[in-house]
């Protein structure tokens, strides 16, 4: 027997639709480069957005074309995440902080038709347009406002979406080989809006009652959802624009009487170095919780915010192919009145999956792990939000087991309530301040080099990037060639932040059994401590 219920599509032109019904009057508010602030209304946001969506359809967009955006946060980029994908066009969020060249293999590999980028980042966009299809360039505040000008929002109708239709794309830096499109459906975008809406983080959940300031960039893994998040409650948002340095947020925080917030460590690292040197300062009272993902959150960072500051940091676990939020830290009811440092451990932990996704650990066997607290195995996931396969790219079936599940090269135990704890990484990337670095294409271009015979790299700790690269090298037999040689050498081919602080010249590259570089060997030699922290 079948349920009667209505086959009622999961789209985001609902969501739309209910943030201007009934928040209307709420406010969205944006650091402009020049400092200032812009303040608007739902309303208004909503009427930009549909003039957006019905502008790309009178330029010829077809449904599912995709859109792309090179933009900081701000008022713009909320107007691109409800009316390109409102309009049926793909947002595809293009990360900033890539080198052009991988910008544009993106923006081509995606098929891109027209890209909104901010002024300030206009010039990048001259290096690497004619690698794309890109026919339409809109620049923010200028001929964006163009654009938006020419339609008339009362001539809008939603299109009639399905909900497995795709709203939005991301490109993901984290595996080996070239970067990997996950493609996120409306269904999925509105399923993990709900779900990280209905978490209660630590206790401490979201509503209409919040402001709500994502740090994490809108441009990486849809700022963990909230901007969506915010809208649906209808709570006030704040944008930060380009100022992301400690005193600018403390600024916003106070200012704007942000009450919610979310960013990667190196972030909140900042931010509790300027508390703890000027403490007092800032009246962070209205602070309910700060989340802190996309690397592991140092417990002491999390217990300094509390012990000294009283702020309470959230520590979530998530990869671009899970939309991003896979699991939130949870205190079990009965130590609700444990001592701070039970707490402590709990809120270092990457706690438990949001409703609706599920986690499995295996080990090398392929056995299930016990839940134990020092048994590691991979980390697994699967639910309605974590990604089935990358766009196009047929090759990349063995991150999904034959049972379907995802395969996050994430090393992981679970603790006896089934909490899960990252140990290490298996997959051989870097990441430092938050964005993915290639230690593979750092080595191919180092061994590049005439005077290089072999060079590995490797994630080293690094206090305020959480991990650098370091390069071990091996000249071949009478070259020579000094650290400061090979940098130059690798800085036209990378952004600034990819080259390894550190070049190791060694006499031998330790290997296994079947000629691969052992890495462990070599994070033995020249880490004192796992780059990947266990709290
Ligand atoms: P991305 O797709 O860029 O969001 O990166 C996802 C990856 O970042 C995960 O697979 C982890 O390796 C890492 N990561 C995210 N959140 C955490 C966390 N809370 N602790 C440790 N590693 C994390």
């Amino acid at each position: 027997m079948d349920g009667l219920m209505m086959d009622f599509p999961l789209t985001l032109p609902t969501l739309l639709r209910r943030v201007e019904t009934y928040f209307g009057e709420k406010e969205v508010v944006t650091r402009l480069p020049d400092r200032s602030f812009h303040r608007y209304t739902y309303s208004e946001m909503a009427r930009r957005a549909k003039q957006l969506a019905l502008a790309l359809r009178e330029l010829g967009l077809e449904r599912g074309d995709r859109v792309a955006t090179l933009c900081w946060n701000h008022y713009q980029h909320l107007e691109a995440y409800f009316g390109i994908p409102c309009g049926g066009f793909v947002l595809h969020t293009l990360n900033l902080r890539l080198h052009p060249n991988d910008i544009g293999y993106i923006a081509a590999h995606a098929g891109d038709r027209a890209l909104i980028v901010d002024a300030s980042l206009a010039p990048l966009v001259q290096q690497f347009l004619d690698q794309t299809e890109i026919e339409h360039v809109f620049v923010v505040e200028d001929s964006y406002e163009e654009l938006l000008a020419s339609a008339d929002p009362a001539g809008w109708i939603a299109p009639d979406l399905e909900e497995n239709e795709a709203a939005a794309m991301c490109y993901t830096s984290g595996t080996t080989g070239m970067p990997k499109g996950v493609v996120y459906s409306h269904r999925s975008t509105i399923l993990h809006t709900l779900g990280v809406a209905a978490a209660t983080p630590m206790g401490v959940g979201v509503s209409e009652q919040d402001t709500i300031l994502p740090v994490v960039p809108m441009f990486h893994a849809n700022a963990w959802g909230y901007p969506y998040v915010a809208a649906m409650l209808g709570a006030n948002q704040v944008f930060p624009g380009p100022h992301l340095d400690p005193e600018s947020l403390l600024e916003d925080f106070v200012q704007q009487g942000v009450t919610w917030t979310a960013g990667v460590p190196t972030i909140w690292l900042g931010i509790l170095q300027l508390l703890d040197a000027q403490p007092g300062r800032w009246d962070l009272s209205r602070m309910k919780g700060m989340l802190v993902g996309g690397s592991a959150a140092p417990r002491a960072m999390i217990a300094g915010f509390k012990e000294r500051h009283n702020l309470v940091v959230c520590h979530g676990w998530g990869m671009t192919e899970t939309s991003p939020v896979a699991s939130f830290p949870a205190l079990p009811g009965e130590l609700s009145n444990a001592d701070d440092e039970t707490k402590f451990d709990y809120m270092a932990m990457q706690g438990l999956p949001l409703a609706l996704v599920e986690l499995r650990a295996r080990d090398d066997s392929g056995n299930e792990i016990p839940r134990d607290g020092e048994t590691m195995g991979e980390l697994e996931v699967r639910g309605p939000w974590v990604a089935s396969a990358y766009y196009e790219t047929p090759d990349s079936s063995d991150r999904w087991t034959d049972d379907g599940w995802f395969k996050t090269g994430d090393i992981v135990s679970f603790d006896p309530k089934g909490h899960i704890q990252i140990k290490d990484r298996s997959k051989d990337v870097i990441k430092s301040g938050g964005e993915w670095i290639s230690s593979v294409e750092l080595e191919n271009a180092l061994m590049a080099h005439p005077a290089v015979a072999e060079a590995a790299v490797i994630a080293i700790p690094d206090d305020k990037w959480q991990e650098r690269p370091l390069a071990a090298v091996l000249l071949k037999d009478g070259a020579s060639a000094s650290a400061e040689e090979l940098r130059d050498f690798l800085a036209p081919q990378f952004a600034k932040w990819w080259l390894p602080d550190r070049i190791e010249f060694v006499t031998e590259i330790p290997k296994t059994a079947v000629g691969k570089f052992r890495k462990t060997a070599l994070r033995e030699q020249f880490a004192p401590r796992p780059a990947v922290p266990t709290p």
